[in-house]
């Protein structure tokens, strides 16, 4: 894997933000910072379209410094955001997402995104967060968490209140369809795992591959069940991994970190670190059978003390422990006891 964004990967040592930069003729990446959080920042392709005016790859997560970044970064390759003509969104994560409807009110854009993640985005403005945080509540108990700290990692309604208004797309993306950026052959590649409706696009002029969350460079994209998720994400995730991995792009631009060349390599490194996962959660089941996800999450190995995971983390953790589970029992090495709160063994063989 070599990296081709040197001045991201310098920034990133740095801890500062990367520069906006001119990738080709008429595409740009615009750095849109995610306050405190670790990934720091979404890489927004802006592109120039025929006939004039503009089209966004992904938008960023809302916030008034987001939003300073992202108009700021328009106003530096001289346009603004009434140029905006379409913005295509990888999926409906909230960096992704977020300032999506700023932009279209902003602009009169159209927003597209693949309908599978249009559903959830919709359902849960439907729900609305109390309903959305209730249903999280259940999901981790049915996981073995204690109830009290169930609450307490979910949160307050108010916290998720932001991720039950984002914008509803006005246009739907299949795979394999051509998204409407005049002047590039943006080709959507439906790649569930990260989301159910992640979206990833190879343009077929410059041979550019967009890979959104799907691929990147140095982290492994988070692949958890949840309450409105895919049965069995993760091998939903390999299945993209490897359906992406011959694709032989000339750069791939992920929408985090940096852009790199080699995504055969990036995908057999992902596919790898997941065996070994799973490897390692089936040698914890054999050492303590009949757990819950929320037990065996504990026994597995993590950038730090499980003691010091909480919250949010720890619900990541729970979460990615349980797609490793499901991809373990339709791979028919474990069974679950099923009931409300099942509990996992290893399959007799
Ligand atoms: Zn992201």
């Amino acid at each position: 894997m070599d990296i081709t964004g040197t001045a991201q990967h310098e920034a990133w040592q740095a801890r500062a933000l990367p520069p906006v930069e001119q990738l080709r003729t008429g595409l740009w990446s615009i750095p849109v910072p995610i306050p405190h959080n670790p990934l720091r920042y979404v890489s927004v392709h802006a592109f120039a379209l025929d006939g004039g005016g503009l089209g966004l790859l992904d938008t960023g997560w809302e916030s008034d410094e987001g939003w300073a970044a992202l108009t700021g970064g328009l106003a530096s390759i001289g346009a603004g955001i009434a140029d905006v003509r379409g913005v295509l969104v990888t999926h409906l994560h909230f960096d992704h997402l977020g300032l999506a409807h700023r932009v279209r009110e902003a602009s009169g854009a159209w927003i597209a995104m693949h309908p599978a993640d249009a559903t959830l985005v919709s359902g849960l403005n439907a729900a609305g967060a109390a309903a959305a945080v209730a249903s999280e509540v259940e999901f981790l108990v049915g996981l073995g968490a204690d109830r009290e700290e169930a609450v307490s990692d979910v949160g307050p309604p108010e916290g998720m209140a932001r991720f039950t208004r984002m914008a509803v797309p006005d246009r739907l993306l299949e795979d394999g369809e051509h998204a409407d950026f005049p002047g590039w052959r943006m080709r959507a590649v439906h790649t569930p795992g990260h989301t159910p409706g992640h979206l990833c696009f190879a343009e077929e002029g410059t041979r550019l591959f967009f890979s959104g969350d799907h691929v990147l460079p140095r982290i492994s994209p988070n692949i958890s069940t949840g309450a409105r998720g895919l049965a069995d994400p993760l091998r939903d995730f390999l299945d993209s991994l490897a359906a992406v991995r011959d694709l032989d792009p000339a750069e791939v631009l992920p929408a985090h970190e940096w852009r790199f060349r080699g995504l055969d390599a990036r995908v057999d490194a992902l596919t790898a670190h997941h065996e070994v996962r799973l490897t390692e959660l089936l040698t914890a089941i054999r050492d303590h059978p009949n757990s819950t996800p929320w037990d065996l999450a504990a026994y597995l190995t993590w950038s730090r003390p499980w003691e010091q995971y909480e919250r949010r983390m720890r619900i990541f953790a729970v979460t990615e422990t349980d797609a490793h589970l499901r991809l373990l029992a339709s791979r028919g090495l474990v069974v679950s006891s099923g009931g409300p709160v099942p509990t996992w063994t290893l399959a007799v063989r």
